[in-house]
């Protein structure tokens, strides 16, 4: 039988360092630098809306970091505006994801 997910496992990437987290049921590959072996698990934790939360703060958080650090060392060829609107839509992002988290732990209670 497969439901839904228990559990979400964060990895950290040996060829890049990174750490990322999927469910049980996904095969972990690295975000970042797409490797698919290397890993060691660095935390196993029941999947809640509050742990998913915070992975999620944390990785708008990092897309955030990057996109701000690439705009400083942007390239001529860039389109300014083009990273401008995705630094944009990312804060929107992160800010629906703060709301999120603080329904989450207002609403919390059938299941
Ligand atoms: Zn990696």
């Amino acid at each position: 039988m497969r439901g839904k997910p228990q559990f979400m496992i964060t990895y950290d990437c040996s060829s890049c360092g990174q750490d990322f987290a999927v469910t049980e049921f996904q095969k972990p590959v690295c975000f970042y630098c797409q490797a698919q072996v290397g890993f060691t698990i660095a935390k196993k934790e029941k999947l809640t809306p509050v742990v998913m939360a915070a992975r999620l703060k944390l990785v708008t958080d990092r897309m955030m970091e990057n996109l701000q650090k690439a705009y400083a060392v942007r390239p001529e060829e860039v389109d300014e505006q083009e990273l401008l609107s995705a630094m944009k839509k990312a804060k929107d992002l992160k800010d629906q994801i703060n709301n999120l988290s603080l329904n989450d732990s207002k609403s919390n209670s059938r299941e």
